[in-house]
């Protein structure tokens, strides 16, 4: 995970130096002790909802690489060696790949949390930085990928989403060595993350991986945890937004939607130009009450979904029910960045 952009680029320089701190903490810790990999579970669930098993750490095997960067990456052992073979085979079709960063520890994660709360605050820290316990870097068995393209390092996220051709090559070869990619498009509201072509995950069985690959399943859905569903969308014509923003505000959503456990997404769309602009005047004057000027647009969204019988404490919506023209306030703040602000009727 790499981003040039302003805070977010504090935020994986900072993450580059706890990384750090945590490996090297970790190395004596794997030299000392023989692990056996038959210890831990390699279809083993890390989301937003679901958090790293206890036991997990101490029975983790790794392996410590050191990356063209020049950066140390700790990986679980047999997913560096299906790694290894993976970066064999496509380089043979011209394609070369290397790891940016894949097991990072709760303790690492923590200190994050604990040097950005003090030096950004709360809010800052909620919306950027992942709580530790539920990132699937904890495991071992995620990878991010960067490429080399004609002799030259592409590691920075909007860097890497401008060779999709490239991606589509490697993609294809995942399941052949036991990998499936892991945040998909389009399965926003089931993992919790928007599209990552980076993020590879190590399951340890080919069959599996072919199968959800085949089949353009997020790895929820192959374990049962959320129902296949169809989500319908509707960007509608809008003269106050481009699509790519709609887009964009619909990803929020939908991660937002898949900490909703028990929830299923029917429909997402665009809640038209006449109510937008309606919306507009009265919720940036509420919005920009404390701080003027922080916020300069608002957009209403509007989804059809089904909660679960058994719904979380912490949702106040009742369980079994159709909720339909459920309403999604988002807030652009002065660096063009989207937020959600509110939902509700
Ligand atoms: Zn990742």
């Amino acid at each position: 995970m790499k981003k040039a952009i302003s805070a977010l680029l504090i935020v994986g320089m900072l993450f580059g130096i706890a990384c750090f701190a945590g490996c090297t903490a970790k190395k004596e810790e794997t030299t000392q002790v023989t692990k056996s990999t038959a210890d831990i579970d390699y279809l083993v669930i890390v989301n937003k909802l679901h958090k790293l098993p206890e036991d997990w750490e101490k029975n983790l095997n790794i392996t410590k690489m050191n990356n063209s960067l020049g950066d140390d990456v700790e990986v679980e052992t047999k997913a560096y060696e299906a790694y290894l073979k993976l970066k064999e085979d496509l380089k043979k079709e011209g394609v070369n790949i290397d790891l940016d960063s894949a097991r990072r520890s709760i303790a690492a994660q923590e200190d994050i949390v604990k040097r950005f709360t003090e030096k950004y605050g709360e809010d800052y820290v909620k919306k950027y930085v992942a709580v530790p316990g539920y990132s699937e870097h904890h495991t071992g068995l995620a990878l991010d990928l960067y490429l080399n393209i004609n002799g030259k390092d592409v590691y920075l996220n909007e860097d890497m989403v401008k060779y999709p051709e490239i991606w589509e090559k490697i993609h294809q070869k995942l399941a052949d060595y036991g990998f499936i990619l892991r945040y998909l498009k389009g399965k926003e509201h089931v993992t919790g993350y928007s599209y990552e072509p980076w993020h590879i995950r190590y399951i340890d069985d080919v069959d599996a991986a072919k199968e959800i690959t085949a089949k353009g399943i997020a790895f929820e859905e192959y374990l049962g945890l959320v129902k296949v569903t169809d989500v319908a969308y509707d960007y509608g014509q809008s003269k106050l937004y481009k699509k790519a923003q709609i887009e964009e505000c619909m990803d929020l959503v939908k991660c937002k939607f898949a900490e909703w456990e028990g929830c299923e997404l029917q429909a997402l769309r665009y809640a038209g130009d006449e109510k937008n602009a309606r919306e507009k005047t009265e919720r940036l004057k509420s919005l920009n009450e404390k701080e003027p000027d922080q916020y300069t647009a608002i957009m209403v969204l509007e989804t059809d979904f089904k909660t679960g019988e058994k719904i979380s404490d912490t949702l106040t919506l009742e369980p079994g029910k159709d909720y339909t023209d459920y309403q999604w306030i988002l807030a652009c703040d002065k660096e063009g960045s989207w937020e959600i602000a509110d939902c509700g009727y």
